[in-house]
């Protein structure tokens, strides 16, 4: 998304050259509806994590970091990290070892809520991408969102709350989709993962600080996974210039709100097919709401806005749909 370019850009990493693909809205699609929203702040850039990850990992080396790649962290004893068999000594101690995270729990960090568990699945089709548009397909086993991620690729991710169901990672029920990707080729292989909705009571513990995935996520569906982390990094860094972990604490909170609760937003339409199918009947006849709503999950609109009459103008719309 455009705010998370402009995160990653205070980081020293530019997208502009990558293998990439640009998109200018966030499409929503089921049930034989429609509706379409402009990013309200500018274009975001589709990249696969791969590419990004060479980038990160270049501008890290440029910075001075030492990788050590191949290496695993084995403990944690205050201040020493082992790392397989050697002793590694730490100022501070930065856990982004993701979902199940290792340094959370050695840290005693793991107390917080789960929100919601589901299964992701992501495939690459060579294909032009045929919308400048994130789509995002509902149906009736979970959601299929389509990124464009090079001028002849794009990346389908299918989201599911049945881990059994191969129905729900299949094009199957997406007929749309179908019609687009049905003979196209799939050039990588598919790679699964869980995706959580969780948030901890504390990300940081004396010299122990928690990052990206490990310190709380969101679910797949919101798109912000990474752009979270970025924000992050930046806090971080400011907590560290100024010997102080209570400030990335407070700034970890603030830069979760928003993602966390429309998160929660999108797992109740998943779970309601009828909400679902009226919200996108209100979202297809009134796009200035859904433009309005994108407003608030870029950041270029504020979350109060919802408390403003944003929600009672999203339940008229339900209800006049
Ligand atoms: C299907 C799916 C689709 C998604 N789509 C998007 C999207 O479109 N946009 C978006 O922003 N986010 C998306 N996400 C979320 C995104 O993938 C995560 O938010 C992101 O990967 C978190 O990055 P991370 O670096 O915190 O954790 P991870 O990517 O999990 O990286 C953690 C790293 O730590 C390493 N590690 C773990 N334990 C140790 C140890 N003991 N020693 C050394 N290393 C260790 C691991 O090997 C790994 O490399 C998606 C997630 C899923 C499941």
């Amino acid at each position: 998304m455009p705010d998370a370019l402009l995160a990653l850009g205070r980081l020293g990493v530019n997208l502009d050259d990558a293998l990439s693909a640009p998109f200018t809205g966030i499409g929503f699609s089921g049930y034989g509806r429609r509706a379409e929203a402009l990013l309200p702040n500018g274009t975001g850039r589709g990249i696969r994590r791969t590419v990004l990850h060479k980038l990160l990992a270049e501008q890290a080396e440029k910075l001075g970091v030492q990788l050590l790649w191949q290496k695993r962290i084995t403990a944690l004893d205050g201040h020493y990290l082992s790392l397989d068999s050697e002793l590694i000594h730490a100022r501070w101690i930065v856990g982004a070892d993701g979902l199940h995270s290792r340094i959370r729990r050695w840290a005693r960090l793991d107390a917080g809520t789960t929100t919601s568990s589901r299964v992701g699945r992501r495939f690459h089709y060579r294909v032009v991408p045929w919308s400048r548009c994130v789509e995002i397909h509902w149906g009736d086993h979970g959601q299929a969102y389509v990124t464009p991620i090079a001028p002849d690729e794009v990346c389908v991710a299918f989201i599911s709350r049945k881990k059994h169901s191969a129905g729900a990672f299949s094009l199957g029920p997406y007929p749309e989709l179908k019609k687009r990707l049905g003979c196209a080729d799939i050039v990588s292989a598919p790679r699964g993962a869980m995706t959580l909705g969780r948030i901890l009571h504390r990300v940081t513990a004396g010299h122990v600080a928690l990052i990206g995935d490990a310190s709380g996520s969101v679910d797949a569906i919101t798109g912000e996974g990474l752009a979270l982390s970025f924000r992050q990094a930046l806090a971080l860094s400011d907590a560290f210039v100024h010997n102080d972990l209570d400030l990335y604490e407070a700034a970890h909170r603030s830069i979760g709100r928003v993602p966390a609760f429309m998160s929660r937003m999108m797992l109740v339409l998943d779970r309601h097919q009828l909400l679902r199918r009226h919200t996108l009947q209100a979202f297809e006849r009134s796009p200035q709401l859904f433009a309005r709503m994108l407003g608030v999950h870029v950041g270029a609109a504020p979350l109060r806005w919802l408390g403003d009459g944003g929600v009672l103008r999203l339940g008229w719309g339900l209800i006049t749909a």
